[in-house]
Parts: structure tokens; sequence; C-alpha cells
């Protein structure tokens, strides 16, 4: 990573990291996939797609045909390439998955408790309904990317991810210890904790939103729809104990935005979804948070290397360049929903003033 100017690392003026990638990301379908992606390939080489669609994404034939729709909805040129993912079921096949995996259709498989989140209904009830397929897994080195929380509702909200850990990670890691393993969005000192000591097969994502805001930001000064999200934000400890894992230069810490848009109407509502859009501003609102932590220099690793490294893929080419240059991000974002009617998304950090900016490729 390149800082400017030259030799002066109090407080450079721009920033130059190799291209990152984004591995947990939800790009959804139709007129929104067409809004939301555009703002993902700008930023990132490749990115982990999360397969909860209605209807999830189970079979290599669905995950093909997801691919070309996300590919059709990239601006001209965008060299932007998906990385798909299958989403596990109860009755899934370890064959099919295995299919998907070495035709290069498949980079991992995401796991949901049933309910755990937006349309997961159809998710996983019981781990030990597929225990074939996480033994094949282990077998071709297939990563398993996990939404970490109980769907217990007698288990409060804010001990979902702890009590997953105990109860459902801890035992998997124990009975498949060859499996890798990414526990997605991670929201507590628990978590950070766990994934420290667990050895070189768990891995761990951080996404901006958990790193900028505690659950103070749902209820500040009124109910604050655009700040929730799944899991939701915990205590003021545990962002502190995230932002030092993220900033802390480990490997199993990278970067998973989880930017889960969802149209404005849906977010502030009586019953409003889950899902914090941030893809516009995310690797702005990283830097942010490493500046503030005097890690600016460690933000490629988070951003662009320990994935990678994780996943076993190559290192991207090419580089991006972050400038100093403060700017206000808009507090919505207009486009076109279904059927061509208008529709607003919020943006994470709207009308806040974000200190980075990502440089247009020149
Ligand atoms: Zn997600």
């Amino acid at each position: 990573m390149a800082a400017s100017p030259a030799g002066s690392n109090a407080s450079p003026q721009n920033l130059r990291l190799r291209r990152p990638d984004d591995w947990h990301v939800h790009l959804r379908d139709g007129a929104l996939l067409e809004l939301v992606a555009p703002a993902t390939a700008r930023t990132f080489a490749r990115a982990i797609v999360m397969p909860n669609l209605s209807p999830p994404i189970t079979t290599v034939a669905a995950a093909v045909a997801y691919g070309a729709r996300i590919r059709a909805a990239l601006p001209e040129g965008s060299r932007f390439t998906p990385l798909l993912t299958a989403y596990l079921t109860d009755t899934i096949a370890a064959e099919e998955i295995e299919r998907g995996h070495r035709e290069g259709v498949f980079t991992a498989c995401k796991l949901y408790p049933a309910h755990a989140t937006t349309n997961a209904a159809a998710g996983v009830t019981d781990l030990a309904r597929i225990e074939a397929v996480l033994t094949a897994m282990e077998r071709i080195g297939m990563p398993l990317l996990i939404h970490g929380e109980v769907t217990d509702a007698e288990i409060d909200i804010f001990d979902r991810e702890a009590v997953f850990i105990e109860r459902h990670l801890a035992p998997l890691l124990v009975r498949h210890p060859g499996l890798k393993v990414v526990l997605e969005h991670i929201t507590t000192a628990e978590s950070v904790a766990f994934v420290r000591q667990a050895g070189p097969n768990l891995a761990a994502t951080i996404t901006p939103h958990h790193l900028h805001i505690n659950r103070n930001a749902m209820f500040q000064g009124g109910l604050r729809p655009n700040f929730y999200c799944l899991p939701v934000a915990k205590r003021e400890r545990h962002r502190l104990a995230l932002r030092q894992a993220a900033t802390s230069g480990e490997p199993c810490f990278f970067l998973g935005t989880d930017s889960a848009p969802h149209p404005r109407s849906a977010k502030e509502s009586a019953c409003g979804c889950a899902g914090i859009y941030n893809a516009p501003h995310a690797l702005e609102s990283y830097a942010e948070v490493f500046e503030q932590e005097g890690a600016l220099e460690r933000l490629e690793g988070f951003a662009s290397l320990h994935g990678p490294a994780f996943y076993g893929l190559p290192l991207n080419e090419g580089t991006i360049t972050l400038v100093r240059e403060p700017h206000t991000v808009p507090p919505r974002l207009h486009g076109q929903g279904e059927g061509g009617a208008a529709t607003d998304l919020v943006p994470f950090h709207a009308g806040q003033v974000l200190q980075w900016r990502l440089a247009e490729e020149g």
C-alpha cells in the first residue's frame, strides 16, 4: 500500500490498495439487483454473493442463471466477478454441491439456521441433517459460510450469536476439523475471541456498520429502522472489540460488508426489514475506522489480502485509490423498483460526512 506524500504517515492524502473483494454481499434480484450491483462492482473485483433469494439458490442451474442476471446488471466493461454460493437446506444433496464446486459455479455454501433472517425460512433446522454435505465440503475444501445465530425464540436477540457458537459452532468444528468455516458478520467480543483461538480453518467477516454503530444507534431520539440489521448491533464494548480485531492485521478477520438493501418503504415500516445498504461507500466507511484506529497501513490486508488467502484464491491484479476528500453521503438514493415504480434506498452514513473518497479509475 502506498501512502503519499512520501514519508508522511501522519496524515496521508491518498491510499493505494490492491483491488479489494467483498466476502459477503446481498445483490438481490430483479430491479433491486440492477440498482445495487454497480455500486459493489465499482469498488470490488469479486464478491461472495448471498443465495437468499426468493426462492433461494439451491441448484447449480439456478446459480448459473443468477450469475448471468448479475453480469447483465453490471455497467459496460465491468470486470467484476460474482462468486456464487449455494443455500443449504435440510434436503440439499451433497452431489449437487460437489458438482457445482467442481464446475466452478459454487465458491462456497451458506448456512442460515431456519428463519434467522431475510428469506431464511428454508434454512437448515438441524445440522445433523446436512452431515453428508458437510463431510463432502470438508473433503473438497469448500468453505462453509455461517449466519451464526440461534433462532430459538427463548434466547434474547442480543445473545443469539454467543449461544450459537457454544451450542453449534464449537461442536461442528470438533466434528469437522478440516472444514473451512467463515463466521459471517461477527458482532461480539466473544466471537472475536473464539475465532482467534480456533485455528487456521475458521475466519470471520466484519461489516462496516458493526464497526461504526452500537445498539444505541437504533434508538437515538426515536426508532431508527435504517440501523436495524441481523445480527443486531450490540453494546459498545463489542463494537470496540470488533474495531480492534478488524484493524489488528490478523489474517482470520477480513472484509465482508453484508450490504443488504431493502426499499425504504420496507425499512421504514411498522415491521421493518433487517439489513443495512452500505455498498456505495463501504470501503470509504472502513477507511474511516482504520484511520481513527491509527491502522491505515493494515486496511489492505483486511480488504484485499486475508480473504483470498483463506479462500485459496489468487490476489486481484491492479489497484484502487482512496483520496482524502471529505464528502457528504446522500440521504437517499433514487431508483426504479419492480414494474418501474420509483423506489428509494437509504444508504449507510446517509447525510454524514466521510473523509475518504474512491477515485474513479483513470
Ligand atoms: Zn448477510
